[in-house]
Parts: structure tokens; C-alpha cells; sequence
């Protein structure tokens, strides 16, 4: 039996374990998937600690994103991104990878939005970054909007120097309603809208020609997706890059396509 985990503190409330589960249940595979809080300073530890264990893959998570990177050879987005929230260790060293940036493109490509023309994401902290590499790597000109502006003139400024051609700029959230009036793609990247009714963006600043997602997912219909619906703009919860990050990690462990509508619907069940 192949054992895979997360380790996060806290991870007492993650939805990953029967989302996984699912997926194995769904292959036959014969796997368990088990969640680690190591102390906060623990992140190195826990994953050479995994290692040790003969775990085949962890998922990492606040507050190990980054301090995991030391511990593994990180891959080249996940260098750039600054953070690993997969690793893999069926190699002689463990490999690090971010899949949080291929949980948004996938996110928004299932639901047929065209990851071309201009992305404002909104936030620049550690999902902000993943998907503005990401969102940069597939082309798009990016426009990063954070309460602290200098966090998102520094993440645009990595973007630039890291991908081939890129186009991207930072601002404060005043400039959104300007940066949205052409833009085709809109990522909520920030806190904001958790559990409360509060959204990033001024409903009057979305359009109907807009591809919007939140990573936000709990609630799954959050103001901002409300208003973007009302504006006839094409919606998607948090929970799809939840899914597609959970999908990407699972088919680099398995090396097999994911069964994605028995994750889907095991993480679906529990939001
Ligand atoms: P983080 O690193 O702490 O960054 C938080 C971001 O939110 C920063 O840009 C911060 O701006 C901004 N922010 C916080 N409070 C704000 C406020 N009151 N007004 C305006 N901006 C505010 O957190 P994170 O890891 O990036 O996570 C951000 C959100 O994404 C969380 O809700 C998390 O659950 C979600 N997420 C979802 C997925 C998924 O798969 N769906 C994956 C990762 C994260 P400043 O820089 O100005 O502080």
C-alpha cells in the first residue's frame, strides 16, 4: 500500500484526504492518503522525515510552502513561484512542484475560458504568485492588483524577468476598475470574501466578457462570483483550482489520468 499525506498547520479541516481517496477508491489503487501537522518551524524535518518513512508523495501546505522548498529539488515554476505544494519522491532526491498555478489554468480551461489576452489577479501573496506564473505562462499579459501595492509591483516584476516575452505590471486595487475594462480573465487571489460577505473588486468594474475565478472557496458562492454572474461574466468557485491542484498531484504520483468527477464529487460533498 503506497501512503500519501499533507502536511499543514493546521490540517485538521482539509478536504484532500477523501478527495485523493476518492480518486484511488475510483482507480482500484491501493493507497491511503493521511494528513501531518509537524510543528511550524518543522517544515525540512517533516518532509526528510517522510522520505525516511518510504511516503510516495506529500502535499504541502500553509505555513510550509516555502520553507519546504530547502528540502527538495524544486522544479523550475516552483523556483520562480518561491513555493512547493507537492512532492514527489520516487526520485533518489524528493522533487518539489507547485500545482497550485496549474489548478487555476485548468480551473478556468474546464469551464471554456480562453487563456489569452489580459488576467488581473488580484493579490500577491502565495496563491497570487502561483497564478500569476502561471496565468504568465500561458501567454497572458498580467496585471497583478494588491492592498500593498509594492507586493504586487515586486511579483510583476519577477514575472517579467522570469517568463519569455511577458508583459506584466503592478498596482494598488485602485487602479482595478481601469485594468478590468479590457481584460478578459479576473483571478480573486486574496483572503478577501472568506466566510464573510466582502468582495476585492467594485461590482461596477465587471463585464460580461470576463472569465472570473476565486480561489476563495469557502463559501463556494462568494460575493465576487455573485457579481461577476449578475454582470454575465463566466464563474468559477475556488473548489475547480482546489480540485485540478489536488488533480495534477495525484496523476504525477499515480502516473495515471485522475478520475476528476469522483474527486470532484467527493470534495463537493464536503463544501
Ligand atoms: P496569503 O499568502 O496570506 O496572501 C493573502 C493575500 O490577500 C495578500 O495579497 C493580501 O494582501 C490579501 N489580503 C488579505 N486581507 C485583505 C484585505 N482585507 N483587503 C485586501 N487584500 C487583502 O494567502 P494565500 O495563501 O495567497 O491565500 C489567499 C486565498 O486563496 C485564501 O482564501 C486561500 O484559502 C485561497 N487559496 C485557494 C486555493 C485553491 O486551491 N482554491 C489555493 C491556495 C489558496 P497584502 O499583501 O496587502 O497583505
Amino acid at each position: 500500500m503506497d501512503v500519501y499525506g499533507l502536511i499543514g498547520n493546521p490540517v485538521g479541516h482539509s478536504l484532500s484526504p477523501p478527495m485523493h481517496e476518492a480518486g484511488y477508491e475510483a482507480l482500484g489503487v491501493d493507497a491511503r492518503y493521511v494528513t501531518f501537522e509537524p510543528p511550524v518551524e518543522g517544515a525540512a524535518a517533516a518532509v526528510e522525515g517522510a522520505a525516511d518513512l518510504g511516503v510516495a508523495g506529500l502535499n504541502v501546505t500553509i505555513p510550509f510552502k516555502q520553507d519546504a522548498l530547502v528540502a527538495v529539488e524544486p522544479d523550475p515554476l516552483a523556483r520562480r513561484i518561491g513555493a512547493v505544494n507537492t512532492v514527489d519522491f520516487s526520485g533518489e532526491r524528493p522533487t518539489g512542484h507547485n500545482t497550485d498555478a496549474v489548478g487555476a489554468t485548468r480551473a478556468l480551461r474546464a469551464h471554456d475560458v480562453t487563456l489569452s489576452g489580459t488576467a488581473v489577479v488580484v493579490g500577491a501573496g502565495g496563491a497570487g504568485r502561483a497564478v500569476a506564473f502561471g496565468l504568465a505562462d500561458e501567454g497572458m499579459t498580467v496585471r497583478v492588483a494588491n492592498r500593498t501595492a509594492s507586493k504586487a509591483d515586486g511579483l510583476a516584476d519577477e514575472v517579467a524577468a522570469t517568463t519569455d516575452g511577458a508583459d506584466a505590471t503592478g498596482h494598488g486595487l485602485d487602479a482595478l476598475p481601469e485594468l478590468l475594462a479590457d481584460a478578459d480573465v479576473l483571478v480573486n487571489a486574496t483572503s478577501v470574501g472568506m466566510e464573510s460577505e466582502e468582495t476585492p473588486v467594485p461590482a461596477d468594474a465587471l463585464h460580461g466578457d470576463l472569465g472570473v475565478l476565486d480561489a476563495v472557496y469557502r463559501p463556494l458562492e462568494t460575493r465576487l462570483l455573485r457579481d461577476a454572474a449578475d454582470a454575465g461574466a463566466t464563474t468559477v468557485d475556488g473548489a475547480w483550482m482546489l480540485l485540478y491542484q489536488g488533480v495534477a498531484a495525484f496523476e504525477r504520483w499515480t502516473d495515471r489520468e485522475a478520475p476528476v468527477d469522483a474527486m470532484n464529487e467527493a470534495l463537493r460533498e464536503r463544501l
